[in-house]
């Protein structure tokens, strides 16, 4: 579906400016707040400011898929597994379930009361047990920004980085959900380039404004997948704060990358938007220059996705957050597709729930900037909060919101947010 029916509306009241509208209906993964015991957990799909219960609709068999049951379990990986067809019915049957006109639902009092629950009154979990996650690099405002502070302004992007999707395998263990306070890391820092390196709490902590799709169909060990076959095993997108200690990956990265800067904290939102939901809003990538080596080469240049994404800072004891980047994930110089073409053009195999992060997306303005790093350049020029405070990088207590959604025509998708609070280092007592 590439267009928006706008006759197409909910018998649920829902906000204007609500992300999730009948269009959205993303996936996630919740309990009931008193038991978060993982036979307590099933899947729902987000409308308004309520969750609608899967298990439960299959149950009283208004949703039958091939193959089923799949939403009463602790994460969507069987679901997204049981294919394409699948994935079109249940949207399909939820959204006619949902709308306006049709009675099943909306006339039920007693079945609303067993499939409903306020948002509020849930707590929610990784929607995807993950079984590989890898960071990629691809905005070029990013990458221009960074090599240009520590490397060569002349020369700020390696020749590598217009040839292809630069990217690193990370750790799938630490992808945690929205909401998980982030401790501070340790690790080898070395402040003095002619002293040796110290331990010590990470002094250069920062947020990464990513998204992260999630794959939903694997392939063969030996067997790429074909860059326009690619959209074919992307079930959907999160929001993503890849957390990074700058000090330590500074110290670390050469010659393999990074290793303990980013190995702690890969932060995601619940809710994952399908594709099926984000076709309204694609458009063409940036003109990619070198054209692509014939492996990398896409015949549909509407590769991307208009979504609209934010930064906000709220430091502790405050309630006022303040935005501190506005960009949008356009600015991707590399698709979804050639990011995942070319992660298996060796033959490596990718799994069913597999997340691979965009990278730091950047805008070209400085207040588009998706980390610290760049927005304050370094820690040269801070940025004043709301509240008076100042931030070079993000301190104990603080929290960071990120947030994301396409809109088009009046009809808004959107992503919800990615929220997380950090948390002092450990103390560490090495002499005992
Ligand atoms: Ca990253």
């Amino acid at each position: 579906m590439s267009t928006i029916d706008k006759d197409l509306t909910s018998f649920i009241d829902i906000a204007a400016d609500s992300d999730f509208s009948i269009h959205n209906l993303p996936y996630g993964i919740f309990s009931d707040t008193k038991d978060s015991a993982d036979n307590n957990r099933r899947a729902g799909v987000a409308i308004g400011e309520q969750v609608l219960d899967l298990s439960v609709l299959e149950a009283e068999g208004l949703l039958s898929l091939t193959g089923g049951p799949y939403f009463d379990q602790p994460t969507l990986n069987a679901f997204i597994d049981s294919g394409r067809d699948n994935w079109t019915k249940a949207r399909t049957t939820i959204q006619t379930l949902l709308s306006s006109d049709n009675g099943t639902l909306r006339d039920n009092a007693d079945l609303q009361a067993k499939v409903l629950f306020k948002q509020a009154d849930v707590t929610m979990h990784l929607p995807v047990q993950v079984p590989g996650f890898t960071d990629f690099y691809s905005s070029k405002e990013h990458a221009t920004n960074v090599g240009t502070m520590f490397r060569d302004p002349k020369n700020a992007l390696l020749p590598n980085w217009t040839e292809m999707p630069v990217g690193y395998n990370g750790r799938a263990s630490t992808v945690i959900v929205s909401g998980t306070d982030v401790i501070r890391p340790s690790g080898q820092l070395k402040p003095n380039a002619d002293e040796r390196p110290i331990f010590l709490p990470c002094k250069r902590l920062d947020f990464e404004l990513e998204t992260a799709f999630v794959v939903g169909r694997g392939n063969d060990i030996g067997q790429p997948i074909a860059v326009d076959a690619a959209a074919d095993h992307i079930f959907g997108m999160v929001l993503l704060n890849d957390w990074s200690a700058r000090d330590i990956q500074k110290w670390e990265y050469v010659p393999l990358g990074p290793f303990n800067a980013k190995t702690f904290a890969s932060e995601v939102s619940p809710w994952i938007v399908t594709m099926d939901a984000l076709t309204p809003f694609k458009i063409a990538c940036p003109t990619q220059e070198p054209k692509p080596l014939a492996y990398l080469n896409e015949k549909d240049s509407n590769n991307s996705f208009d979504i609209h994404l934010s930064v906000e800072l709220l430091p502790e004891n405050s309630d006022e957050a303040t935005v501190v980047c506005e960009t949008n994930f356009k600015y991707m110089y590399w698709s979804m597709a050639q990011q995942l073409t070319h992660h298996t053009i060796t033959g490596c195999k990718v799994e069913v729930g597999d997340m691979m992060g965009s990278g730091t997306i950047s805008g070209p303005t400085p207040d588009s900037y998706g980390s610290m790093l760049e927005i304050a350049w370094n820690a040269t020029k801070p940025v004043t909060l709301k509240g008076g405070e100042t931030r070079s990088f993000i301190e104990d207590g603080d929290t960071v919101i990120m947030k994301g959604y396409s809109e088009k025509d009046g009809i808004r998708v959107g992503f919800g947010e990615v929220r997380g609070k950090v948390l002092p280092a450990l103390s560490f007592d090495f002499d005992k």
